[in-house]
């Protein structure tokens, strides 16, 4: 996530463009030419409404990392501890700039406190590594649950859902789930990851396995990809969870967990479906995989 990205200040910079010759036409032609004056407060308004999020993100950016954050992170994220001093760095930014502008409350007795808060950042901040441009919506709520749920949201402690993900809404995570999904006692499970890939996904109007960031000319391909390792799935020759087997949506989401929890195996296995990963998402978790559970 960057403060701001280039091709936003562009656009703001033709906006404020816009805005002042639009005022100083005005002032020309329908008033007193002493009104096209106006044009120097109003791009001042417009940019400071503009740079009101970028100037924030970078103050967040300079203040020093909480300890207790770096703490969880060093114990239950292996991919923060791969990471080299500059990436981890970045990594802490991102984690920080998503703290401060989701919202993240515990609901039916959860806790959502640092812990679980930090590990929920951090599943954002694992997608984007790779694609400093690329953003999660801003300004959504996860709910923590305590444990499972049920499809009418009530407590389940053994399930059947540990999470779940609305296009407009709020996303629900166990923390039950989370926690065992970073620990590895989730197996290739991460529901954080599972939960922001579908959002990743869901960029295009409606989730539907195809990211909106997945370039045109590749969307063909991956489609075709993505119908052979569901054939796999359903045949048991895959090592993708049987839930991937699903619908696309769920397809994608269970492939990105895989992708970041079993780098190894996903390119032992599945070199087709790892590469594309690895390009779509611009990281090579397998090469720097210490054990079987990878990259998270
Ligand atoms: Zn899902």
């Amino acid at each position: 996530m960057r403060a701001i990205a280039g091709a936003d200040i562009f656009l703001h910079a033709a906006c404020a463009a816009l805005v002042a010759f639009a005022i100083v036409v005005l002032a020309t032609e329908a008033l007193h030419a002493a009104w096209a004056l106006l044009a120097v407060p109003a791009v001042a308004l417009y940019a400071a409404a503009a740079l009101h999020r970028p100037l924030r993100r970078r103050r967040l950016a300079r203040r020093p990392f909480p300890a207790a954050w770096r703490d969880i992170l060093s114990r239950d994220v292996s991919f923060y501890r791969r990471l080299d001093g500059e990436g981890r760095r970045r990594f802490e930014r991102d984690v920080r700039i998503f703290l401060s502008e989701w919202t993240i409350e515990g609901v039916g007795g959860a806790a959502a406190d640092d812990e679980a808060r930090v590990l929920i950042a951090a599943a954002a901040a694992v997608l984007v590594h790779g694609r400093p441009d690329w953003e999660l919506p801003r300004g959504r709520t996860v709910l923590v649950y305590p444990e499972g749920f049920d499809e009418r949201f009530r407590f389940r402690p053994s399930g059947p859902l540990i999470g779940e993900v609305h296009g407009q809404g709020p996303v629900i995570i166990s923390r039950r789930g989370l926690l065992d999904g970073w620990r590895g006692a989730g197996g290739a499970v991460n529901v954080a990851i599972h939960e922001f890939a579908h959002l990743l996904d869901m960029r295009a109007a409606r989730a539907d396995g195809v990211p909106a960031m997945l370039q045109l000319r590749s969307v063909g391909p991956w489609l075709d990809l993505m119908e052979r390792e569901m054939e796999r799935v359903r045949r048991g020759r895959s090592i993708l969870d049987p839930y991937a087997a699903e619908n696309e949506a769920e397809f994608f989401a269970v492939a990105v967990e895989t992708f970041f929890a079993r780098p190894r195996a996903m390119r032992d296995r599945h070199p087709e479906l790892y590469g594309a990963l690895a390009r779509l998402f611009n990281q090579d978790p397998a090469s720097s995989a210490g054990g079987k559970r990878g990259a998270t």
